[in-house]
């Protein structure tokens, strides 16, 4: 269905500048004027994606319905925390808002109705979740071809009620980072350097390169302008605490009958591992071994936190576990890290952390390498020219790529347009494709193109399937202060 606002008369233009309905603008347009810049940007790829596209207009709000929270999530305030620390997060590399108005035992349950139907308050709620920890999607109003796309105006958050999906409080952050990138428009990611990766679920607290490309050619810029995505956010680098007491450590992490090497990582004990790369076995679990006593001269008892560091730097999983050793005994045991395919997944340099919670002070630090590459289907990218035409005309030229030279489709979705599919241009690595758009008005505009290649979004995913993996893979947002005059009036994001 169509909806067209009102105070806008009809469709101005034609995607060749030639003006077919209203009069208003023509003489502007057809004022020639010349071609006073041309912009050139490489654009980084940027696996987000919405099934339509669309976006939000404006500030999200949430509402969270604690019914059927389960055991670890039972104190609402707690829950609410950390959806703010989720929502932090995306607030600090995109340009998106999203607000929560509280606790509503009694939240509407609008999912199911119609735009005219919904409250306009994306419901956070426990549920089966689909066997999936979470599910999350925003909700569009009717495509608005104004626009040109479809306005987000609700949408809903479900979170999985059977506790023993959940390890720690903690582990929720990580998980609504993932959906919240749902709710704000952005599907699963190919690149396992994504939060947005779900092949498998990667367990990432934090957006990555792709998805901060994502969320900002959607929604600008957030309070952190980062210049180098590809570089870790310093406000999310894990930093432990203070080294323990010699003393303290004394009989920790060090050989003993049970475990020669004092401290290491392994699938089964016995056979302790130098590194994780291609070899190592999938479909198990990574342990952290450690050996405590056997010459204390006391028995031990620690209150302790084992925290796994990515190789970003980002805390990837913290588990609280008691050392215990009674007197000049010889003890042993283990922590999982997780699922070896998932850890596979991360390349790099790992460290464990061990934490002594009474006094916050380091009782032991250990690394590990994940040799692997994982191969993955690259998005097509786009070097980009803007050329005024005239003062509600410009030209973009897109001279496009895909490192794995597939076809490519070039989606645009301009202001003024009747489809909600928008208007598609067939290319292949190395081609040209070239529009001029005509803005309806001689202000500020923007205009989104996605790039997309024919190859299947992710393993397991078909090309051109439905659900969170399809759509685009690379989004470029140009916004125009018309009429443009110099480079500062051409922004490409
Ligand atoms: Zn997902």
């Amino acid at each position: 269905m169509t909806r067209v606002s009102a105070g806008r008369a009809g469709n101005l233009a034609t995607l060749a500048g030639i003006f077919l309905g209203s009069l208003v603008l023509v003489p502007i347009a057809l004022a020639w004027e010349p071609q006073v810049s041309d912009y050139l940007r490489a654009t980084d790829p940027a696996l987000g994606i919405g099934i339509e596209f669309g976006r939000w207009n404006s500030q999200i709000n949430l509402v969270y319905d604690p019914d059927g929270a389960p055991a670890p999530f039972g104190t609402s305030a707690v829950v609410i925390d950390l959806i703010e620390q989720a929502i932090a997060q995306w607030e600090l590399v995109s340009g998106i808002k999203i607000n929560i108005t509280g606790t509503d035992r009694f939240a509407a349950i609008d999912e199911n109705a119609g735009p005219s139907g919904k409250d306009g308050l994306v419901r956070v709620f426990w549920g089966p979740a689909g066997g999936a920890v979470g599910l999350a999607g925003p909700d569009g109003d009717f495509f608005d071809e104004d626009l040109g796309y479809f306005p987000y105006i609700d949408g809903s958050v479900e979170l999985n009620d059977d506790p023993d999906q959940w390890d720690s409080p903690s582990e929720l952050v990580g998980v609504l980072v993932h959906e919240l990138g749902h709710l704000i428009g952005l599907g699963h990611s190919d690149n396992p350097h994504s939060v947005m990766f779900a092949n498998p679920y990667n367990h990432l607290n934090h957006p990555r390169a792709d998805d901060i490309l994502a969320a900002r050619a959607l929604y600008g810029n957030g309070t952190l302008n980062i210049s180098d995505v590809t570089k870790p956010v310093s406000q999310w680098l894990y930093t432990p605490p203070p080294a323990a007491p010699a003393g303290t450590t004394a009989d920790l992490f060090k050989a003993n009958s049970i475990f020669e090497l004092g401290s290491f990582i392994a699938i089964d004990y016995d056979l302790p591992l130098t590194d994780v790369d291609a070899s190592t076995k999938a479909d198990d679990f990574l342990w952290f071994y450690y050996a405590i006593g056997p010459n204390n001269s006391r028995a031990i008892d620690i209150d302790a936190t084992i925290v796994f560091v990515d190789p970003f730097g980002y805390l990837y999983e913290s588990r609280q576990r008691d050392i215990e050793c009674q007197l000049n005994f010889s003890c042993a045991a283990g922590v999982t890290v997780g699922e070896t395919n998932v850890v596979k997944s991360v390349p790099g340099t790992w460290t464990i952390y061990v934490i002594d919670n009474a006094f916050n002070t380091l009782l032991h630090k250990l690394n590990f390498d994940v040799n692997t590459t994982k191969v993955f289907n690259a998005g097509p990218v786009a070097n980009v020219s803007v050329t005024s035409v005239s003062s509600i005309v410009v030209n973009i030229r897109l001279d496009v790529s895909d490192a794995e030279g597939d076809a490519i489709e070039v989606v645009w979705h301009p202001q003024s347009t009747p489809s909600a599919a928008g208007i598609t241009d067939k290319a292949s690595d190395g081609s040209t494709v070239s529009r001029d758009i005509t803005f309806p008005t001689a202000s500020t505009h923007t205009l989104y193109i996605e790039l997309r290649d024919d190859a299947a979004r992710y393993d397991g995913s078909s090309a051109g399937s439905g659900g969170a993996g399809d759509g685009f893979q690379n989004l470029i947002a140009i916004t125009v202060d018309l009429p443009i005059a110099d480079s500062g009036d051409v922004h490409i994001r």
